[in-house]
C-alpha cells in the first residue's frame, strides 16, 4: 500500500517531525545522534546475483551503453557490433534500443573488493566495474552488491514496486503492466507505444534484490524480497516506534 517513494518521504517528514519535538521524545532523539547519518540515508538493497550484471553474451560487466533485443535479451554494446546487431539468443535485431534502467541499475550498484579487502580506495572501485571478472579468486557464492538506489525497482508511473511483469518503450522508459494498461499502452514520458516488449533483465534484477525491513532502525533484523518488506511493514512490531510520533 506505502508506496516506496512515499514510505520515504513519510520517513523523512518523520524526521524532521521528531526534531520538532525534540523535546518531548527524548529516546527517539539519542537514538537518532547514535545513528547519525542512518536517518538521511537512501534505503538501499543488497542485489545477490551479480551476474545480472554483466554481458549475457562476452560475460564482462556492463556498461553503458546497454542493448535489448525484443525478447528482452540484453548485450553490451561492443558484443552487438561484433554480433552484426544480431541477438545471439534469438537472432532478434540487438542494439537500436537502449535498456536505460539497467545502466541505472548498473551505476547505482557498489561491489565489495573481490579480494575481501576493506580499503575503500575510490580509484579501484572505478575499476571494479569492468574489472572484477578478471579476479578469478572469487568464491562466486559470496558475491553480492549493494543497491544504492531503491527507487530504481519501483515504476516511475505509478511508484509502486516493480514486483509483476515490467515493460519498456522504445526509448527505455520502464513501466508496470498494470500502468501499462492503464496509459492505453502509450509511454506517459514519449508517446511510444509501450506493453508489448518486457524488460526482463529488471524483472530478474528485483527478484534478486533483498531490502531490510523499513523499521531496521528501530531494531527490526528481518530483509525481504524487495516489495515484500512492505506487506511485513503493516505487521512490524517495530513499526510502533514510528507510529508513537
Ligand atoms: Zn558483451
Ligand atoms: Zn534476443
Ligand atoms: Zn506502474
Ligand atoms: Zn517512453
Ligand atoms: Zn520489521
Amino acid at each position: 500500500m506505502v508506496k516506496g517513494t512515499n514510505a520515504e518521504q513519510a520517513l523523512a517528514g518523520e524526521a524532521s517531525c521528531s526534531r520538532q519535538k525534540k523535546q518531548q521524545v527524548p529516546s527517539i532523539v539519542e537514538e537518532e545522534g547514535e545513528n547519525g547519518v542512518g536517518d538521511v540515508v537512501a534505503r538501499s538493497g543488497t542485489l545477490f546475483e551479480l551476474d545480472l550484471l554483466d554481458c549475457h553474451v562476452c560475460c564482462h560487466a556492463l556498461t553503458s551503453p546497454i542493448f535489448q533485443c525484443d525478447n528482452g535479451h540484453i548485450a553490451c554494446s561492443s558484443c552487438c557490433t561484433e554480433l552484426r546487431n544480431k541477438c545471439p539468443a534469438c537472432t532478434l535485431p540487438i542494439g537500436k534500443y537502449r535498456c536505460k534502467i539497467m545502466e541505472k541499475v548498473v551505476e547505482a550498484v557498489i561491489v565489495p573488493c573481490p579480494n575481501g579487502c576493506t580499503d575503500d580506495d575510490e580509484e579501484e572501485e572505478g575499476e571494479n566495474g569492468g574489472g572484477t571478472r578478471t579476479g578469478d579468486v572469487v568464491k562466486s557464492a559470496a558475491r553480492s552488491g549493494t543497491l544504492l538506489d531503491l527507487h530504481l525497482l519501483d515504476c516511475p508511473v505509478c511508484s509502486n514496486a516493480l514486483t509483476s511483469s515490467i515493460f519498456q518503450c522504445d526509448n527505455g522508459h520502464i513501466a508496470c503492466s498494470s500502468c501499462c494498461i492503464e496509459m492505453r499502452y502509450k509511454c506517459p514520458l514519449c508517446t511510444f507505444p509501450i506493453g508489448t516488449y518486457r524488460c526482463r533483465i529488471m524483472e530478474k534484477v528485483v527478484k534478486a534484490v533483498i531490502v531490510p525491513c523499513p523499521n531496521a532502525k528501530y531494531g527490526c533484523t528481518k530483509t525481504f524480497f524487495y516489495g515484500k518488506e512492505l506487506i511485513h511493514e503493516k505487521e512490524c512490531r517495530f513499526a510502533t516506534f514510528i507510529y508513537a510520533l
